[in-house]
């Protein structure tokens, strides 16, 4: 793998070649979910974008530390740091504690991800654990002058920060621009500016999530996490931070003014954004009805839904977009993704059942080397997903005519072959065999009928019956053992 990676940095809006800070080692900060509701769709995007690429980085070679975190914290519900924080609002709607709201809605993120078979991250930590370390931020930037306390709380200072830095550097923005579509400020705001932004807001006497700080009992902005986050587990100046682009404005935009003011320097090199998700041409959303969340995809309940959907399916059909296109959800797309998929686990496990000859078929020894480079120029090219689906599509002609004998292959390239597929397929797009899962289920099933038959045998006395389903499994290479608690079975 000597090719570079280029990556598209939305901060220069052109790709870049990847050079990580210290090769090896590569950190990556990416915006987890905040934990108040079921994961659905909007969450499965950028798990597997940021998925593919820890994947894919690992195989190239660097050691990444992958931090993503939770927002247990510190989240209103709208952007002008009003409204009430998003997870104690269901907390007080559904009469339980708000932690108690996030580790359920952490534990339902969790088991998504398993089922879509995204990697855990290398640390996943909580806003609320990290409390202190987000003061001292806000300690840091006060004492360097660009942010103001007001009646308890404090507020980054925009203006301020805009005469010697590019606040909306990252997402295009324009600070008049900005000023034009935020609304007037009544006199009884706190705020100098309306896009100022909370980094501490002071608790109202019903708020229940609240810390004591030299400023007010309150609790830290929304934004204020992962600059603190990131910074103590991958220091003030890292390689990727990643999220969805919806949080380019205001979120990811006020990281770099925080850490900026903090720390004098930018978090990181690269910022990548992937794209949204809409649902037959439309944004998703609680209003419009139509969001399906993942438990629902898997088990086809949903109006809108006409079947279930694998999380092999779901995985498969956001890969086949690269990340920062658009992608529409729909029920055609998605049986589309599921055919497609299918075909190719075909191809892969009537591969696994080639038997090689003594030679290679001339065009076919020069098609296995070429299979293997395009795949990996497609990952190299900001991680293209679509185009290396369409490599591994190429393959299915040779499958399928070694399959009917129309070309031979030696162990040699069979080997490779195999190798590359299963590397592209499974390491690092991260699909899972689901046809060999199944197999593997059938067979335990059957197994256990097996054995029970044996044993209803042995309790009839009839050793003759029992005796020769142990010595035929054994030419099936598939070994009994008597124990106390009963047999157990092992394949070779
Ligand atoms: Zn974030």
């Amino acid at each position: 793998m000597n090719q570079p990676i280029q990556i598209y940095n939305t901060l220069s809006r052109t790709k870049e070649k990847f050079q990580p800070i210290n090769p090896p080692f590569v950190g990556m900060y990416v915006c987890g979910p905040t934990v108040y509701g079921e994961p659905h769709l909007g969450h499965a995007r950028p798990a597997i974008t940021f998925d593919l690429i820890f994947r894919y980085l690992k195989y190239a070679g660097y050691k990444v530390r992958y931090v993503r975190n939770i927002t247990d914290v510190g989240h209103l519900e709208n952007d002008a740091d009003e409204g009430e924080d998003k997870i104690e609002k269901k907390a007080r709607l559904e009469k339980l504690e708000p932690m108690e709201v996030a580790q359920f809605y952490t534990n339902s993120y969790h088991e998504a991800m398993r089922l879509l078979n995204v990697l855990p991250p290398s640390i996943e930590p909580k806003a609320s654990g990290h409390i202190i370390e987000q003061m001292d931020i806000v300690k840091k930037i006060l004492d360097a002058g660009f942010a103001y306390i007001s009646n308890g709380s404090v507020y980054f200072n925009v203006k301020k920060y805009s005469e010697t830095h590019q606040y909306g550097k990252l997402s295009g923005r324009v600070l008049d621009d900005l000023l034009a579509n935020t609304r007037e400020l009544d006199g009884q705001d706190e705020k100098q500016n309306p896009y100022d932004f909370a980094l501490w807001k002071k608790a109202s006497p019903e708020h229940i999530m609240r810390w004591k700080s030299p400023w007010s009992d309150g609790f830290p902005g929304w934004h204020l996490e992962c600059s603190a986050m990131s910074a103590k587990y991958l220091g003030e100046h890292f390689d990727i931070h990643g999220g969805g682009m919806d949080l380019m404005f205001p979120h990811h935009e006020s990281e770099i003014a925080q850490s900026v003011a903090a720390n004098r320097v930018e978090p990181c090199n690269y910022w990548v954004h992937n794209n949204m998700i809409t649902i037959n041409g439309q944004k998703m959303g609680k209003s419009l009805n139509n969001f399906i969340n993942l438990a629902e995809f898997f088990s086809g309940k949903h109006p809108l839904l006409t079947q279930a959907y694998s999380p092999m399916t779901i995985r498969f059909f956001i890969l086949q977009a690269h990340y920062r296109g658009t992608l529409d959800f729909s029920n055609e797309a998605l049986q589309a993704a599921e055919k497609a998929y299918k075909r190719l686990l075909t191809a892969y496990n009537i591969l696994l059942k080639i038997v090689p000859a003594q030679q290679t078929d001339a065009e076919l020894a020069q098609f296995i080397p070429a299979f293997a480079a395009k795949c990996h120029e497609a990952m190299n090219d900001d991680f293209n997903s679509p185009i290396l689906i369409a490599n591994l599509f190429e393959t299915t002609r040779w499958i399928n005519g070694l399959n009917e004998n129309k070309f031979s292959i030696n162990k040699t390239d069979l080997d490779a072959f195999t190798h590359t597929f299963h590397t592209f397929m499974f390491d690092i797009l991260g699909l899972t065999n689901e046809t060999a899962a199944d197999t593997t289920l059938t067979t335990e099933g059957l197994m256990d009928l097996i054995l029970s038959i044996r044993q209803q045998a042995k309790t009839n006395k009839d050793f003759a019956t029992s005796d020769k389903i142990r010595d035929e499994l054994k030419k099936l290479n598939i070994t009994i053992k008597d124990t106390k608690d009963g047999a157990t079975w092992n394949m070779e």
